[in-house]
């Protein structure tokens, strides 16, 4: 596993297939950009952060068909069990609301 460390948020290149739809959920302007990077002595397309962007929101975490993208500190499990407790949350508090 090849793990880059660019702010809370890491890239697998490895996992990473360059898809792009860490980019297109992102609301940072250049915080997440597919770009050429040396993988294995191979140039390829893949997800590049750009740390003074990134708010570390998350939400290319759960956009990743290949789940190459991690929080750090989180596993993805870990990651999916948090939106699942918030959107059980938002669904009690629209229940109340109603
Ligand atoms: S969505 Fe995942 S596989 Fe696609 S470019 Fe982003 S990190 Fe790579
Ligand atoms: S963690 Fe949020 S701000 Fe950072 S790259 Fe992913 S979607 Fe964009």
């Amino acid at each position: 596993m090849l793990l880059v460390q660019k702010t809370p948020i890491l890239v697998d290149l490895e996992k990473c297939t360059g898809t792009g739809e860490c980019v297109t959920v992102c609301n940072y302007e250049d915080a997440i950009l597919v770009k050429d990077v040396e993988v294995n002595g191979q140039i390829l397309k893949r997800a590049v952060v750009t740390p003074a962007n990134c708010t570390g929101c998350g939400c290319c975490v759960s956009a990743c068909p290949n789940q190459a993208v991690e929080v750090q500190g989180w596993t993805i499990p870990q990651y999916d069990a948090m939106l699942d407790a918030l959107a059980m949350d938002l669904g009690e508090m629209m229940e109340v609301e109603k």
